[in-house]
């Protein structure tokens, strides 16, 4: 059974979270995957070319091989007249060198043949076969990629803590590689706690909701591409919640727990963190919603544990552990992008505390829910992309006012 706790003031947004990234331990081991399964992973090592790319001068389009020199005083009406040694194809080596008054035909890719300094397009001669007219002059080197054009032996191409995208992948692949070294994920235990929680599939006995928020909290370790590391639903028992965290904390780098945060006599999740041992680092943040959040450290790893309430869990989930998670893993895209926007409606309440409400915004222009801001609702929930923070002491907002937005 929980303890009345005493209330202490709220801390800043920006407060708790020094506190926290200040406490989260950056994830150092790595493990080497495949290369399609390293897509979205964060890149471990420094990466240089070991050779030069391409190996060979090729040929950036379909034409003739030829020296520049030959061309001189050439034009529509005045062709150089060359004959033709050979062909050579990509992927296939060049054979024939080019004399004075020759060429070699040559495609896309292939290695241009030595003596060659320049390739005319095939749509600049008469594209013969065994002698070609070529109506233009061209310059040394033009239409010629050298060898090492795209990078050479030794150079700098990928860095330690990128994101592998498409592109990246595709360096490494062209590399020669077919593994590549990443830090691993962040692992995520999820708890959730609360008497009245069934889970979706079964059926509802009286009392009883749906629990929401595990299934919420996994898609969004999804969407940011975390391991969840465990999963579990306990009823409102301290004793049985901290078992379940004892348990399977030591397979995570970080606990999220949703419920029992507030001050009822239900709210279990300050005796649970006296069961544990865990260390607390705060209690409650001055915003709405997602004011009554616990934080501490159990075990060397940060549990956050956050309101029941769905949006409330989902408005802290943006604001406190998207940032721990960017921390831990230095990614980029973890980082909390804030914009202004121009409202396209009002919102009709003062806002004495600081308020975050569901927003949906697009190019620079943000429409607020027109139904309930209410933590407690799911429907106003659908489509949000953002919250608009309203700063505290604010009074009722008109369209065409500029809120600053956070990116779900
Ligand atoms: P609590 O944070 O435990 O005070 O719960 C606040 C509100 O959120 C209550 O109405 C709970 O019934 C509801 N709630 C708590 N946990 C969940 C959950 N996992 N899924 C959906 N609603 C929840
Ligand atoms: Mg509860």
């Amino acid at each position: 059974m929980g303890e009345l706790v005493e209330l202490n003031e709220p801390l800043e947004l920006e407060e708790a979270l020094g506190i926290l990234t200040e406490h989260a331990p950056e994830i150092m081991e790595t493990e080497t995957l495949p290369l399609p399964d390293a897509c979205g992973r964060v890149l471990s090592e420094d990466v240089t070319a070991e050779r030069n790319q391409p190996p060979f001068p090729r040929s950036p389009l379909d034409g003739y091989a030829v020296k520049s020199a030959d061309l001189i005083g050439a034009g529509p009406d005045s062709p150089a007249v060359l004959r033709v040694l050979d062909e050579v194809d990509a992927g296939h080596p060049a054979r024939t060198a080019v004399r004075g008054r020759t060429a070699v035909r040559i495609m896309t890719g292939a290695p241009i043949p030595d003596g060659a300094d320049t390739v005319v397009r095939q749509e600049d001669t008469d594209e013969g076969e065994e002698t070609v007219q070529v109506f233009c002059t061209q310059k040394p080197w033009e239409n010629y990629c050298p060898a090492g054009e795209d990078y050479h032996k030794g150079d700098p191409l990928l860095k330690k803590g990128m994101r592998l995208y498409a592109a990246e992948i595709g360096i490494l692949a062209g590399l020669g590689r077919t593994e590549v070294k990443v830090f691993r994920k962040p692992r995520v235990l999820l708890l959730s706690t609360g008497d009245e929680l069934a889970e979706p599939g079964s059926s509802l006995s009286e009392g009883q909701i749906y629990n929401s928020n595990l299934p919420m909290l996994r898609a969004q370790c999804r969407l940011w591409d975390l391991e969840v590391a465990g999963a579990g639903s306990v009823p409102d028992d301290a004793e049985a919640a901290a078992s379940f965290l004892r348990e399977n904390a030591a397979r995570a780098d970080l606990i999220l727990t949703t419920g029992g945060v507030s001050v009822g006599k239900r709210d279990i999740l300050h005796e649970v963190y006296r069961i544990l041992g865990a260390e607390r680092l705060f209690w409650r943040i001055a915003v709405k919603p997602g004011m009554p959040v616990l934080a501490g450290m159990y075990d060397g790893r940060e549990i956050l544990s956050l309101s029941g309430n769905p949006y409330a869990a989902l408005a802290d989930l943006t604001l406190l552990v998207k940032p721990v998670l960017r921390k831990m893993t230095g990614r980029d895209d973890l980082r909390t992008v804030r914009e202004k926007a121009v409202l396209l409606n009002g919102y009709p309440k003062k806002s004495p505390g600081r308020r975050f409400v569901r927003g949906f915004v697009r190019d620079g222009k943000v429409r607020l829910t027109d139904r309930s801001n209410d933590s407690g609702l799911l429907s106003s929930m659908a489509g949000l992309n953002c919250m608009a923070e309203i700063p505290a002491g604010s009074p009722a907002l008109h369209a065409g006012e500029i809120v600053t937005v956070v990116r779900l």
